[in-house]
């Protein structure tokens, strides 16, 4: 087995672990492998090991490096978890088949324009800044609801919540803030934790957990 598929039967382990412990756990937790800052040949070990959905954080980076994966394993799927501008709603919107960083009215709009223009769908998750860090991306969480009517009067196909905790806070209130935003609005999908707080995450109803560090080790480029 490669080092790769090794640590990635680890994860997928201890994802299902947390799952066993987790009272409530959601219906299914999906590993995303966020592979930003990897090149194509440390992902390709996962991909012969199985994996399928993974995260970027940059449209240009994916853009560079995943069409030659996806020629070999065409169901993969691609995630972007980082912030979107939207003069790249287009490039993103054709290219991913989630965007988890949907944080203002306007990207909503530029989303939807590229949908219909393309006829491609990605899924949608609206990111939300739970800790309300003024450098991070992502929409008050008194003003989530604002904008999932706005994603949904679009017609965008939302699914669900994402968020970031503070990195030097607890996040478990974090994950169930992002919880309980999610079930007031009815949506399904909680893509939230990350490696050093997947199972934490798991406990309060991740179905999404992005995990790159514990699954590649330290990234080559920041
Ligand atoms: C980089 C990144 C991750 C993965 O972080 P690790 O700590 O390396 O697991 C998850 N989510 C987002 C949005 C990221 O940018």
């Amino acid at each position: 087995m490669s080092p790769q598929a090794e640590s990635l039967s680890r994860i997928l382990a201890r994802i299902e672990a947390a799952r066993k412990a987790a009272l409530k756990p959601a219906p299914f937790t999906r590993l995303i492998a966020v592979s930003k800052g990897h090149d194509a040949d440390r992902i390709r070990p996962l991909l012969e090991a199985g994996q399928r959905d993974f995260g970027e954080n940059r449209v240009q980076e994916a853009m560079a490096k995943w069409p030659a994966l996806k020629a070999d394993y065409k169901d993969a799927r691609l995630h972007l978890i980082g912030p979107l501008q939207t003069n790249k709603a287009r490039e993103a919107v054709e290219f991913f088949d989630a965007i988890h960083s949907l944080d203002r009215p306007k990207l909503a709009d530029a989303l939807a324009r590229e949908m219909g223009r393309s006829g491609c769908a990605p899924q949608v998750l609206v990111q939300v800044n739970t800790g309300e860090e003024p450098q991070k991306a992502g929409v008050a969480p008194r003003e989530a609801g604002s904008l999932i009517a706005t994603a949904r009067a679009c017609g965008l196909p939302l699914k669900g919540l994402m968020c970031i905790p503070p990195a030097d806070r607890e996040p478990a209130p974090h994950f169930a803030l992002l919880a309980e935003i999610a079930r007031a609005h009815a949506l399904c999908w909680l893509s939230m934790g990350m490696s050093a707080d997947f199972e934490t995450a798991i406990r309060f109803g991740a179905t999404h957990v992005r995990v790159g560090t514990a699954l590649f080790g330290e990234r080559r480029r920041p």
